[in-house]
């Protein structure tokens, strides 16, 4: 059984068919990526997906259960965490508060993820520790996050992710406005977490994720118009003739001679 499937997923803005009659699904512990050029429909797919907008039409299941109408936070709980294409943290905070959900509470600030919660999940300084450590951040616990790069806020929103114990990781542009270096690290915490939980992940480059996914799915004007293992997709003529055009294609893929 696949983690997550969606059926005929829909939304509408308007006249507008953003995410138009998709039918998802991603298996457990695969690396998914999802590519399609600007206005495709990627980032309203997983706001369907996480919760923040409730679909026209069709259904979305997890671990079999028909999530369609569950709020961001029920999902949040069931191990459904996603992150934004701007950064989402809370600036004003210290970097290891940001983990601690209880603080931002009593602070009068709600991240995005809980603002639907009515009890902050009870995580403590040394799950705040934890999580910091495995995006490299620990030395930077008491540092105040707002001043951080905005590579380094990046890593602290998916360290913030990672606190909440995600199966199924959704990441939106998570390189856009990152230096090469800054990619780097960032990638490297993926490639750390690949396998062992479910990561989709949306990226406008394709060069960038091309040796990290599993499979890649293409978006175009609402539609998958194409899914495979990575190889596949960027040779489908499909994507090449309705999209790119074959020499972009391959020059954002990074291969060289053509
Ligand atoms: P992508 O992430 O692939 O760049 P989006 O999902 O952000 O694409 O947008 C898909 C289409 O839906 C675009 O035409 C965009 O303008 C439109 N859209 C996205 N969100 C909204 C919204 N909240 N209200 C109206 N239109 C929207
Ligand atoms: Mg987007």
């Amino acid at each position: 059984m696949s983690l997550l499937t969606t059926s005929g997923l829909t939304k509408r803005f308007g006249g507008l068919v953003a995410v138009n009659s998709v039918d998802l699904r991603i298996e457990e512990n695969e690396t998914l990526g999802v590519i399609g050029p600007n206005g495709s429909g990627k980032t309203t797919l997983f706001n369907l997906l996480s919760g923040f907008f409730p679909p026209t039409a069709g259904r979305i299941f997890f671990q079999g259960r028909d999530v369609t109408h569950l709020s961001p936070e029920e999902r949040v709980k069931m191990g459904m965490v996603r992150t934004f294409q701007l950064v989402s943290v809370f600036n004003s905070l210290k970097v290891w508060e940001n983990l601690v959900p209880c603080v931002a509470w009593h602070s009068g600030m709600y991240h995005s993820l809980w603002r639907f919660m009515t009890t902050p999940a009870a995580n403590t300084w040394a799950d705040s520790l934890e999580a910091l450590k495995l995006v490299g951040l620990e030395g930077q616990a008491e540092a105040v996050a707002g001043e951080l790069s905005y590579g380094d806020r990046r890593l602290l929103e998916i360290a913030l992710a990672l606190s909440l114990r995600p199966k199924l990781l959704l990441l939106d542009e998570p390189f856009s406005g990152l230096s090469d270096v800054e990619i780097a690290k960032v990638l490297a915490l993926l490639k750390s977490l690949k396998g062992k939980i479910t990561i989709g992940i949306i990226e406008h480059k394709i060069s960038m994720i091309v040796d990290f996914v599993d499979r890649l799915c293409v978006m175009n004007e609402g539609r998958i118009i194409c899914e495979g293992n990575p190889s596949e997709v960027l040779t489908n003529p499909l994507v090449n003739e309705c999209y790119w055009g074959k020499q972009e294609i391959l020059e954002r893929a990074g291969v060289s001679g053509v």
